[in-house]
């Protein structure tokens, strides 16, 4: 496994914020993941899994424990399934199944990180999302076992599963595919990337929407009503194309960011009376 100390999170997250992790790991199979568990068991370090670190905002302190990327990327079909470790990047998932003609998960074109955090996060669009196409999880619980999970366990909601409460290490997944034409599949998705690129900010690093949509609403058309469109602190920002972003100018810090969530929270809550909660991950 690759070791590194002192590791800046900054250059592991999408946002390019973070200070460091005591010991960062790189873990690629299953022995290391738990070597790597062991270690810390050891050391009495506190322990946090990351994939793509694109839906995470780091303190500027960073962790004083290890925290453990999944670069864990091995994958195979069969039949109509698609079998895949939890650090592959949704973007090669994606690929393969194009070229193999396996429609199913285009929704997760343009969509950043990884299988795991797709499946903490039950990531996706409105109409559909990871729940709708996963079979069976492969995880490694609390008591440092291997165990298979199916669907009506996974208590997958609304940007939720059951790994928020259970903090369990998603070890991999198998997914529901289904045969099309590899040439109707790849338009699909080059739609899906053009919708997106007029709709969300791309030009600057940000980790996605900061808060959940309120039931019946938009967390972006509630802040954007709120005028904080463009509001500055520091080096961040609140988009000017999507409100429910907060992109990093160039040098933002955990604190800038925090900044503008709070003060987007107050004015949304003093105006519409909603509370409005983070979908980000606060690391
Ligand atoms: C520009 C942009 C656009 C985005 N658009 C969308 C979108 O349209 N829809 C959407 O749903 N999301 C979107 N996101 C958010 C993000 O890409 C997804 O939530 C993604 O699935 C997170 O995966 P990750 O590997 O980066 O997770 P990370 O950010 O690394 O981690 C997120 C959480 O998952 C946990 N986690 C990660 N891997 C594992 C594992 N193997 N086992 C246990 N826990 C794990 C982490 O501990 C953390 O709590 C967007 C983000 C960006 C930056």
């Amino acid at each position: 496994m690759e070791i590194r100390y002192n590791e800046p999170l900054s250059k592991h997250t999408t946002f390019k914020i973070g200070g460091p992790a005591r010991v960062m790991v790189i873990v690629r199979n299953i022995d290391e993941l738990l070597n790597a568990l062991e270690w810390a068991h050891r050391e009495g370090w506190p322990t946090y899994v990351i994939g793509g670190g694109s839906n995470l905002l780091v303190h500027d302190e960073g962790f004083p424990g290890m925290v453990i990327k999944m670069a864990t990327s091995d994958y195979r079909f069969d039949n109509n399934y698609l079998i895949a470790q939890a650090g592959i990047p949704l973007a090669t998932l994606l690929m393969n199944c194009m070229e193999r003609g396996l429609a199913g998960i285009e929704f997760l074109a343009g969509i950043p990180g990884t299988l795991g955090g797709a499946i903490y996060m039950n990531a996706g669009l409105k109409k559909i999302t990871m729940k709708d196409v996963i079979e069976e999880v492969e995880i490694l619980n609390n008591k440092g076992e291997i165990q298979t999970l199916g669907l009506d366990e996974l208590e997958f909601g609304y940007r939720q599963s059951r790994f928020h409460n259970t903090r369990e290490i998603i070890l991999g997944a198998k997914l529901r595919l289904n045969p099309e034409n590899p040439e109707t599949i790849r338009v699909r998705v080059n739609e899906l990337i053009q919708k997106r690129k007029h709709r969300i900010p791309l030009e600057y690093p940000s980790g996605g929407s900061i808060f959940r949509n309120p039931a019946n609403d938009y967390a972006g058309r509630l802040i954007e009503q709120c005028g904080l469109k463009g509001l500055q602190i520091g080096k961040a920002m609140i988009s000017r194309k999507h409100a429910n972003f907060i992109v990093n100018l160039g040098g933002a810090t955990f604190k800038d960011v925090w900044q503008l969530i709070e003060i987007a929270r107050d004015k949304v809550k003093e105006q519409f009376d909603i509370e409005l909660e983070l979908e980000i991950e606060i690391l």
